[in-house]
């Protein structure tokens, strides 16, 4: 049991699932790693469930607000259920197969990721409460998905910070793990969920990217940090007139390739490149180059608050670079992953950068993550990827 120190339980009555190792008076009963134990405030009363985690700062992660409920496979059951259930209701359901369909705390399931990828499911286990869960877990997972094989990718650096170690495998089943062949909106990906990025593929760019599909036309198209295509694929896909892709890593460059190659797509109006984002796009600067649709979109500069300021100078320093390659009537599709960058302050830096290349832009659209990347109310840190539609004055 755990004891809240007098006023420390505020942010637990807002629903917050989260208790912070400086908000705890006492721990009682010894309990380790994964132990579910009841949270109480200073004058007892009872207000959670959570599971203890000695290691982090993050000390305990709620599973439920009702003291009275046990937490056991048929809790589990009902929360991957739900996670499950709420995904088959979207749209994004009949354009594809590959869905997060776990996410994390905003499902109720603190520390778990889930991601589908047409027969193959990803999983993350990133907190040590799902982790005493893992076997019932996997179980639940593989039963009420239908899927045979999931592929574990608990190699994350935040498990660090829950002192566990990483473990990468088939949790069930078996497949090639190499190239998972996925179908998003009406398009073939191939994904690598072996030794990709994350999970393999950035789902929650979906929509993000239908959206880039639509306004391509006729344009001529950079799509930087392109991983393995996606936006550019999806240029393509929309009738760009050229697409230049480019990204530092050559595995995803090299998927890219296939990528494109999976689709009746004229390859000749396509190039990749791998390269350095900030260094080539001097190199495009210093050429005189001309696109009038840029993506921009960046791995997190900054995972938390404390690594915004440096992540601000990154943010700044691309997006002016991308506003002096903008044609005039030209578009940027500029995006931030990074949880310690709210979208006041990337809309700030973006402005700034309009501002010092002297481009007169407006801000068109908003775009978030996909609707499979629920953010609990209560949960406003799953709030994490933001980005703005700019359209540079004629
Ligand atoms: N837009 C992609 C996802 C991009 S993820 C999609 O829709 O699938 C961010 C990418 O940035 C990763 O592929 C990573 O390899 C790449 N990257 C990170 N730092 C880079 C740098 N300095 N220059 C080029 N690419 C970089």
């Amino acid at each position: 049991m755990i004891t809240l120190k007098k006023g420390r339980e505020k942010s637990l009555r807002r629903r917050h699932p989260w208790v912070f190792s400086g908000a705890i008076e006492r721990v009682a009963g010894n309990p380790a790693a994964g132990d579910t134990v009841e949270i109480r405030d200073a004058s007892g009363k009872p207000l959670a469930l959570a599971a203890y985690s000695p290691k982090s700062q993050i000390r305990a992660r709620v599973w439920t607000f009702d003291s009275s409920a046990v937490v056991d496979s048929s809790f589990l059951r009902e929360r991957i259920r739900k996670a499950i259930e709420l995904r088959q209701a979207f749209p994004a359901a009949r354009h594809t197969n590959a869905l997060r369909l776990i996410h994390g705390e905003s499902d109720g399931l603190p520390g778990l990721v889930v991601d589908r990828y047409a027969d193959v499911l990803v999983a993350q286990f990133l907190a040590v409460g799902v982790e005493r869960w893992r076997d019932e877990i996997l179980d639940l997972l593989k039963e009420l998905s239908s899927c045979e094989a999931i592929f574990e990718r608990s190699d994350a650096e935040v498990r660090k910070l829950e002192g566990l170690q990483p473990r990468t495998g088939f949790a069930r089943g078996n497949r090639n793990a190499s190239r998972c062949p996925i179908v998003e909106h009406g398009l073939n990906f191939r994904v690598d969920v072996e030794q990709g990025q994350k999970t393999g593929f950035f789902l929650d760019q979906r929509e993000n990217r239908q959206r880039v599909r639509a306004l391509a036309a006729g344009r001529e198209v950079l799509d930087a940090f392109c991983y393995t295509g996606g936006f550019a694929i999806a240029a393509a896909a929309g009738g760009a007139k050229r697409v230049s892709a480019v990204d530092s890593s050559a595995d995803a460059i090299q998927i890219a390739k296939e990528n494109l190659a999976a689709n009746p797509l004229p390859a000749e109006r396509m190039e990749f490149a791998q390269a350095d984002v900030f260094k080539h796009l001097r190199v495009l600067r210093d050429l005189g180059a001309r696109y009038d649709l840029i993506v921009l979109d960046p791995p997190k500069f900054a995972p938390t608050a404390a690594q915004a300021k440096n992540a601000a100078r990154a943010y700044k320093d691309i997006n002016l670079l991308a506003f002096k390659l903008l044609a005039p009537g030209g578009l940027l599709a500029t995006f931030s992953c990074s949880g310690g960058v709210p979208m006041d302050l990337f809309q700030s830096i973006v402005a700034g950068a309009a501002a010092d290349a002297d481009a007169d832009a407006k801000i068109i659209e908003r775009f978030g993550a996909a609707a499979d990347h629920p953010v609990a109310l209560e949960f406003p840190e799953g709030d994490y990827l933001k980005g703005l539609l700019v359209v540079r004055s004629a």
